[in-house]
């Protein structure tokens, strides 16, 4: 993909996007709607803009996802063009905005409490946690149920130590139980109860305030077995390795963006704006463990993952 000029942040995202099986066939399978769409002409759909990219990505070895790079402003009013961006949270906004407009081609009448089960997006992207909060003096359970579309986890050495710490009971000081009306702190514990089917994590490399990057090397693992930290059902608690942006440079909003990601092929390559290299072993890659930023993992089907 071409740079436009400060550009490499929205072309890692879309590269990691373009890997993705169920999203590639959700936009590719939106051909009705190409067909019929009204706002593709100026421009002002979202849909019809990845579309054609993704499409024109199959075809042609140089694409310039321009149509794309002149939505900014619809897909978000603080991301603007010429400038570097925080990929990840061009990732977000862009999500946010595709599934805002998928649910636009659903009455509200259609929509359930949280639009789950017509946003096409969340069923790629959206899973569900647990939260218990257990009261230390009266032992009683409050459980409230969140939902995520990606895990935002400390550095660690590994993309598995990362989520292991994620999901470790803390104690929370200063909890009000609504039980027993006493303040003798709280166990807070998560867990997985709806797996999503991609998975999301990224791993916190830029201090909040400063924007400052944390340069600690994370191995991005092949696979996952997140079981332990599922509750109830374990289907599908085994995720393969998509794609990962990875950031080189000094803070979020500069330096560089690549994309590496698993091909059709089976093969890995990394994603360099116009440059495309095959990668050998992308897991023991250093500078991949150096830069890794937000990686995306597949859930495995059970029956496919015991015949192996
Ligand atoms: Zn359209
Ligand atoms: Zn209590």
């Amino acid at each position: 993909m071409k740079n436009q000029g400060n550009t490499c942040y929205i072309n890692a995202a879309l590269q990691a996007l373009f890997h993705i099986p169920a999203f590639v066939s959700l936009v590719l399978e939106d051909q009705r709607h190409r067909d019929n769409c009204t706002l593709k002409k100026n421009n002002t759909c979202l849909m019809c803009s990845v579309a054609e990219t993704l499409i024109r990505s199959h075809q042609s070895s140089l694409v310039v996802p321009v149509r794309i790079y002149n939505q900014l402003p619809m897909i978000h009013s603080f991301l603007k063009r010429g400038r570097q961006e925080d990929s990840h949270e061009f990732l977000t906004h862009y999500l946010d905005k595709l599934d805002e407009e998928y649910l636009k081609r659903f009455p509200i009448s259609q929509r359930n409490s949280n639009n789950s089960a017509t946003s096409p997006i969340k069923l790629i992207f959206q899973g569900h946690i647990l939260q218990e909060v257990t009261c230390l003096n009266c032992k009683g359970v409050s459980k409230s149920i969140q939902s995520i579309s990606d895990l935002n986890v400390v550095l660690q050495d590994s993309v598995l130590q990362a989520i292991s710490v994620y999901f470790q009971p803390s104690k929370l000081v200063g909890y009000k139980c609504q039980n027993c009306r006493s303040q003798s702190g709280a166990y807070k514990a998560s867990s997985i109860i709806n797996p999503p089917n991609v998975l999301v994590i990224t791993l916190n490399r830029f201090q909040a305030q400063t924007g400052a990057k944390i340069n600690s090397p994370c191995k991005v693992d092949p696979t996952l077995d997140l079981k332990k930290f599922y509750k109830g059902n374990k289907d599908g608690c085994r995720y393969k390795f998509l794609a990962c942006v990875n950031h080189h440079g000094p803070g979020a909003k500069r330096g560089h963006y690549t994309c590496l990601a698993v091909a059709a092929n089976g093969s890995t390559y990394e994603f360099d704006d116009e440059k495309v290299s095959p990668v050998q072993n992308s897991s023991a890659d250093d500078n991949v463990a150096l830069g890794s930023y937000f990686i995306f993992y597949e859930k495995q089907q059970n029956k496919l993952v015991d015949k192996k």
